[in-house]
């Protein structure tokens, strides 16, 4: 059969939205491209979630050199080279965008190296002039942080998550605007590798879109690490003089303060990468910056698709690949969900402590009106947290009173972000808190204190 297209599907942006779309597109018998103009991985390999994890890991190396001390290990610091740490963050990210090259061509997706415009309803222009056509179009430019005013990116004084993982040195002292997970990651990182952190939050806690009693949690062990926390403030303005950046923070009663700092790292959000690419033109609409989709994210325009960060949806790598999933399985004629239940997406911070969470907060279940009855389970009632020393966390369980039925679930604590998944996968699969509460643990494992908070939401925790 003759193809009236070069391609079944075109992607532009070759991101975890993009070069997932392509791959599982090319497994259901889909021809590919893909149109990257910088690295293939995106933010999420580049200049994100694994190069920020690599970071992470070796803070968190280098704090338990502290542990090692205990054990009348002495260590010298003296030879401490942040270089060094920076080097394996940025092995880490290219060892894995070389994967996704290989990922690629294993599955026989073609990649064009290239900016990529839309200049038709099923066609792209590559930099260079030449056109690749598609029977499906799949936006997956994703985003970039977000500026904010007085607080333009030098990258030298003022730093976006990009400047500041792209940095070899460490500062002095760091103002870090925004309590969201971008600002928290980067607010343990510095403070792990003995930096003074300044953390401001325009909102009243941290992490704000996270249960209450989390956000306190983690505000009170910021606090005994050293990070200094200021909520209900706003940084309104900016100087340098003599190497030093001044800042005019206000809290909400309206006093002022000027601090200075080595540099400020400004971790706001981020904006969506919409233009350039032929929206306008091509009658695509836009809602407050982000692309409109429908149905198996297809925009206003039949045929052209849009994923991940450029859509209003969580700003999330493995929101991004899924969406791409969904866009081909549908293109492939399956009958995937119309859209991602975003009520079963499971949210992570990788400070330590770590924070996961899926569904209702308590806050969100009061403003809209869902009945709800909650459990918790302290780390410390699980001998593993006790032996490895790892007491300060819990795992909360919101239900609803009458079906059982699981509305959310929140875990602060070591390892977290691996916890949440099985909570997740019982709400997936509809089972009710019993099922966990009476599923055999291994002892002992910090999942125990997963199955003591089900137990709890029965009303029989053995270990509190
Ligand atoms: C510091 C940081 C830490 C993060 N940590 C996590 C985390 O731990 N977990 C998590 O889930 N998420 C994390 N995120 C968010 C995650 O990185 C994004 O949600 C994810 O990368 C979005 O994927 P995407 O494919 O939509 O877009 P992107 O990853 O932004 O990829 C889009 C790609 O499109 C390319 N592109 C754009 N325009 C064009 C064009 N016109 N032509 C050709 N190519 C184009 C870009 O170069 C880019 O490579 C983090 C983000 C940051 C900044």
């Amino acid at each position: 059969m003759e193809h009236k297209f070069d391609y079944d599907v075109v992607i532009i942006g070759g991101g975890p939205g993009g070069y997932v779309a392509a791959i599982r597109a090319s497994q259901l018998g889909l021809k590919a491209a893909v149109i990257e103009k910088e690295k293939v991985g995106g933010v999420c390999l580049n200049v994100g979630c694994i190069p920020s994890k690599a970071l992470i890991h070796q803070a968190e190396r280098y704090q338990s050199l502290t542990e090692m001390e205990e054990m009348g290990i002495a260590i010298d610091r003296s030879n401490f080279q942040y270089k060094r740490v920076f080097n394996k963050s940025r092995k880490a990210a290219s060892t894995l965008s070389k994967g996704v090259h290989f990922l690629l061509k294993k599955n026989k997706v073609d990649l064009y190296e290239s900016l990529g415009t839309i200049t038709g309803k099923n066609e792209v222009s590559l930099a260079n002039g030449k056109k690749i056509t598609g029977n499906n179009i799949i936006i997956a430019t994703g985003s970039r942080a977000r500026e904010i005013s007085g607080f333009a990116f030098d990258e030298k004084y003022v730093l976006s998550s990009t400047g500041i993982l792209m940095q070899e040195t460490l500062p002095d002292r760091i103002l870090i605007i925004g309590g969201g997970a971008i600002g928290v990651e980067f607010a343990y990182i510095m403070n792990s590798f003995d930096v003074e952190v300044v953390l401001v939050e325009v909102l009243d806690r941290i992490l704000p879109l996270e249960d209450e009693e989390i956000s306190a949690a983690l505000t009170r062990a910021f606090t005994k690490k050293g990070i200094k926390i200021m909520t209900s403030t706003k940084a309104l303005s900016m100087s340098v003089e003599n190497g030093q950046v001044s800042v005019n923070l206000q809290d909400d009663k309206g006093r002022h303060e000027t601090i200075a700092f080595d540099q400020v790292l400004v971790a706001v959000g981020r904006t969506p990468n919409t233009s350039g690419l032929g929206l306008e033109e091509m009658g695509i609409k836009t809602e407050k910056g982000f692309i409109q989709t429908g149905d198996y994210y297809e925009t206003t325009v039949s045929g052209i698709y849009a994923i991940g960060d450029v859509i209003n949806t969580p700003l999330l790598a493995h929101v991004a690949s899924k969406e791409g999933e969904i866009a081909v399985e549908y293109m492939a004629g399956l009958t995937p969900p119309k859209r991602l239940d975003l009520m079963a997406i499971p949210s992570a911070v990788y400070c330590e402590p770590q924070v996961a969470s899926f569904g209702y907060t308590e806050w969100r279940a009061r403003e809209e009106s869902i009945e709800f009855e909650k459990a918790s389970f302290p780390f410390r009632g699980a001998g593993k947290s006790v032996a490895v020393e790892q007491p300060d966390g819990m795992v909360k369980v919101l239900f609803d009173p009458n079906t059982r039925e699981i509305l959310g679930a929140h875990v602060i604590g070591s390892n977290a972000t691996e916890l949440i998944h099985e909570i997740l996968l019982a709400k997936t699969a509809e089972l009710l808190p019993e099922d966990i509460a009476t599923m055999v643990h291994a002892h002992p494992t910090l999942s125990e204190a997963v199955m003591e908070s089900m137990r709890a939401a029965e009303g029989w925790a053995i270990h509190i």
